[in-house]
């Protein structure tokens, strides 16, 4: 059978666009078929009256400036011309009550050094120790991303223990596990250093160091950006590439099923019309999945389900978000948040690892505890999306499925509504004047993101990023190898989430196909 296309890509999210503009860079065809009415998944923007609202990104690395597997996909598909990283200056301030005054946590490793000292003197020798670990796991990874020939090995091959060696000491340890090890209880400096660990999990006891090390130590190394003009300008310019090449970027198509060959190999996709329409079959020997392997599952055919779902069944998932937006008539600056990023930590959380009993709060209506708060003024910098008279500000914190699951559409909106004046008030308290300045209010939830990215339970990392129990191969899948051949994963879930993993996955899984191809 003749292919229609190279590969087909299920899903338009950073990972898959990342996959399909590669792959259409060696000089392939590929058709991206998204369910959605505009592409990029997570990595979006939408329009409320004159506002232009960021629906995920808070800020993320800048390749050039730390080790990031964007780097090279930034490269290869020249994205620095189109794509302005705006760096958001300090990495984040934390109001928290254990910790006293607003802290303010720099980038760049000296200059956290010294304001942690400055704030936590007793613990100067700790602080010293501690960011000498991440920096030693930074650089063993940079050994091994930067690509070296047999002549550099050979100089260098006698290094390979020491600098292995703080990676290995910490191969199944924890993020709770290391900061004890350094801080014993001195919670408070433990909130400096994660109060945005809401990012990658809510659980600091089952959370991988190492994950920790390198996303966190990349940020306290080299700060974090903003992409100018919002994450729909990366995500477009990826769709541009594949339309460059020849290839197809279709929005409101829904893929139903995948075809596999007489061998069991991929052979095409199923689709329809989102609002209804004839089904469609397009043809190709690739066939790349940014949506999750949950959602695969039932576009297989039944034979073929237990086997596929075999690497994936028993991994725990990441987290949901709920994100609130809102629009003020005022410069947040003009309120007292004088950070791009504020972490929010309430007074009943006493420990680091209270971050697991945030979530449960959004099951019952608001009641007095808020869970921890992460406030982004995009006014602060120039993010390019103020093209009216109002300043958003985007309010994240963690959030489950099972807190508006089964609830009937008007139960869902009176809680909704309930929690959205519940944050507007807490922030009201912090900086008063700011409930006046809100001008508009819109919050999304984890069913908000299970609908709208029909990933399971809402979630937004793909599978969490644990300790590995037993071995390395327990621990999330680092591949993007499926049991059907010619089916690639090109999501959070083939390694890590977040705009970086999201891309690295997608970098990885365009590379294996092409490897296969030749
Ligand atoms: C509120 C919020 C804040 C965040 N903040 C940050 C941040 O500051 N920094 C950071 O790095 N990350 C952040 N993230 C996380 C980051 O956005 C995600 O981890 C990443 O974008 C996930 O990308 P992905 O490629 O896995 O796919 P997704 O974005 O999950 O996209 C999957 C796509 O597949 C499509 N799809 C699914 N099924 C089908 C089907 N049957 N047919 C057709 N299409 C289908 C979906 O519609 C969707 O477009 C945030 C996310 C949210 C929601």
């Amino acid at each position: 059978m003749q292919d229609d296309y190279d590969a087909i890509v299920i899903g338009s999210g950073l990972g898959g666009l990342t996959a399909g503009a590669l792959f259409a860079h060696a000089g392939h065809r590929v058709l991206v078929l998204e369910q959605n009415q505009s592409f990029g998944g997570a990595a979006t923007t939408y329009h409320r009256g004159a506002m232009t609202i960021e629906a995920s990104l808070h800020e993320t690395t800048d390749p050039r400036r730390t080790a990031d597997p964007k780097g090279e996909i930034f490269q290869a598909l020249d994205l620095y011309q189109d794509i302005e990283f705006v760096p958001v200056g300090d990495f984040y301030e934390v109001r928290c009550p254990l910790i006293g005054a607003p802290l303010t946590i720099p980038h760049g490793l000296a200059s956290l050094r010294d304001r942690l000292i400055e704030r936590f003197p007793d613990e100067t020798d700790s602080i010293h120790r501690f960011l000498k670990h991440v920096r030693s796991i930074q650089s063993a990874l940079q050994f091994f991303i930067e690509k070296h020939d047999g002549l550099w090995w050979l100089a260098h091959g006698a290094e390979l223990p020491f600098r292995l060696w703080p990676v290995l000491r910490d191969m199944r340890s924890s993020v709770s596990t290391v900061l004890q090890r350094y801080f014993g209880d001195n919670e408070a400096i433990k909130f400096a250093l994660a109060p945005n660990l809401l990012y990658y999990s809510d659980d600091p006891d089952q959370m991988w160091w190492l994950f920790y090390a390198v996303a966190q130590g990349g940020f306290f190394h080299g700060g974090g950006s903003y992409i100018k003009g919002g994450s729909q300008v990366l995500s477009n310019q990826l769709v541009d590439r594949i339309r460059v090449e020849g290839g197809e970027a279709l929005a409101e198509q829904t893929v139903s099923e995948i075809l596999l060959g007489d061998r069991g190999e991929v052979s095409g996709v199923k689709y329809r019309p989102r609002w209804g329409g004839d089904e469609k079959t397009s043809h190709a020997s690739v066939v790349f999945a940014n949506a999750s392997p949950h959602a695969l599952e039932n576009m297989l055919p039944p034979a073929e389900r237990d086997r596929f779902m075999a690497p994936y069944r028993d991994k725990p998932l990441s987290i949901s978000l709920f994100s609130i937006s809102l629009g003020l008539i005022k410069r947040p600056s003009e309120l007292g948040i004088y950070a791009y990023s504020t972490h929010l930590i309430p007074k009943w959380m006493e420990q680091l690892r209270d971050f697991k009993h945030c979530a449960e709060i959004l099951a019952d209506k608001p009641s007095g505890r808020l869970p921890m708060l992460a406030v982004v003024d995009y006014s602060r910098i120039d993010t390019g999306l103020i093209d009216g008279e109002l300043f958003p500000v985007s309010i994240v914190g963690v959030d489950r499925l099972t807190n508006w699951e089964g609830l009937s559409d008007g139960d869902y909106q009176a809680k909704k509504g309930a929690w959205l004046d519940a944050v507007i008030d807490r922030l009201d308290e912090e900086w008063p004047g700011f409930a006046d300045a809100v001008v508009q209010k819109d919050m999304a939830t984890a069913r908000t993101m299970r609908d709208y990215l029909n990933t399971p339970d809402g979630v937004l990392y793909g599978f969490a990023p644990n300790v590995p129990q037993r071995s390395l191969l327990s621990g999330p899948p680092t591949t993007p190898k499926t049991s059907i051949q010619g089916l690639w994963l090109a999501s959070a879930y083939a390694g890590a989430g977040g705009f970086s993993g999201a891309m690295g996955s997608g970098g990885a899984a365009a590379k294996a196909a092409l490897r296969e191809c030749r």
